[in-house]
């Protein structure tokens, strides 16, 4: 049995839960055993139904304790589900939230972690992964020499499934003991960017340094984004200028995107910046210099000025 721990935030399941879904099809076509999906926290019914349309078996575990992921009671319910269950191995994003409390799991369970991974295959009874080091300069091939197996997913690399199977959803108890909490979170502020997060967005927006500064951030990207409903990203060069937050950065050291629409604005498309977002289904780029990296890698490209065409291509877009 191959163990799911699917992520879900303001009660929608994540996109991450829908790529570790078809990562454990792939591991359970090799190691045999079904996939059975879990979603935690304290109010996740309506989650957990979402889940069943896309694999025949969830668990739901309930708890006011679950309601922020807390590394404690987190591994408390991952270790205890996964122990019940026999899983062969148990899948978790490697997000922040799947990082806090992987390695507790792996070692509650005395088994092998394999970390942020990009990729998987199964040689008899041992798991390959695959993973980025030394900022992405290599890639290395690690092997859990026994199972069961604990696997974090680099987000936005594995596809994500297709809603096809109408499954049953069971309820579980938490079962945490007082001990399993000694953490608790206080008050919450959240940026209000109002935008959908960069790891979710469906379509980024993405300026560099040819966007000339942060005023042209807010001139030229963010309405562009915001007419599309779209993520707003940012190169190192703009973050190191302190242009825009390191939490919008993509590429080797900041995140791996993969939505349907990626739209480059004076991005020169470094190999630390395509590193990023290639896997991006559809890539249009603006920039001045029409040799600029970033049209290798463009389906549709415009060679100009940020400041004349953005504008031009947010009235369009607003007409429509
Ligand atoms: C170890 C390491 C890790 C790195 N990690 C990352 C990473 O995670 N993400 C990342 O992005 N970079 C990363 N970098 C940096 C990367 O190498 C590049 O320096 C960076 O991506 C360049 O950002 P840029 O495209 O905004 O700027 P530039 O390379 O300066 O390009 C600006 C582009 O804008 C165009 N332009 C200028 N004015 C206009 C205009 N008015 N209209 C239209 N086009 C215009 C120019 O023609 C140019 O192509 C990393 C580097 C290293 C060494």
């Amino acid at each position: 049995m191959i163990l799911v721990i699917a992520e879900h935030s303001n009660g929608s399941l994540k996109k991450s839960a829908l790529e570790l879904l078809s990562a454990a099809k792939g591991l359970s076509d090799k190691l045999g055993g079904d996939v059975v999906a879990a979603v935690l926290g304290n109010d996740v019914s309506a989650v957990a139904t979402e889940l069943a349309k896309y694999t025949a078996k969830v668990i739901a575990v309930e708890d006011a304790a679950l309601a922020d992921v807390r590394a404690e009671p987190y591994t408390s319910v991952v270790t205890t589900l996964a122990k019940n269950l026999d899983a062969k191995a148990v899948l978790v994003s490697a997000s922040k939230s799947g990082l806090s409390y992987s390695a507790r799991v792996a070692m509650r369970l005395d088994c092998p972690l394999l970390e942020d991974v990009t990729s998987l295959d199964v040689e008899g009874t041992q798991v390959i992964a695959t993973r980025f080091s030394y900022l992405a300069r290599v890639t290395e091939t690690i092997k859990a020499l026994a199972l069961p197996v604990v696997i974090s997913i680099k987000p936005n690399i594995f596809p994500v499934v297709e809603a096809s199977a109408s499954g049953t959803v069971e309820d579980k108890a938490a079962g945490l003991a007082a001990t399993d909490e000694r953490v608790k979170v206080g008050e919450k502020a959240a940026a209000k960017t109002g935008r959908v997060a960069l790891d979710e967005a469906d379509i980024i927006v993405t300026g560099g340094r040819g966007v000339g500064s942060s005023e042209g951030f807010a001139k030229l990207v963010e309405p562009l984004a915001d007419v599309l409903s779209a993520g707003v990203g940012a190169t190192r060069a703009v973050v190191d200028a302190g242009w825009r937050p390191y939490s919008e950065q993509v590429g080797q050291t900041g995140k791996t995107v993969a939505p349907g629409v990626y739209i480059a604005l004076g991005v020169s498309g470094a190999v630390q910046h395509l590193s990023g977002m290639n896997r991006s289904k559809l890539i249009v780029a603006i920039n001045k210099d029409a040799d600029a990296p970033i049209f290798k890698v463009a389906d549709y490209g415009i060679v100009g000025d940020v400041n004349d065409v953005v504008p031009a291509l947010k009235e369009a877009v607003s007409s429509l």
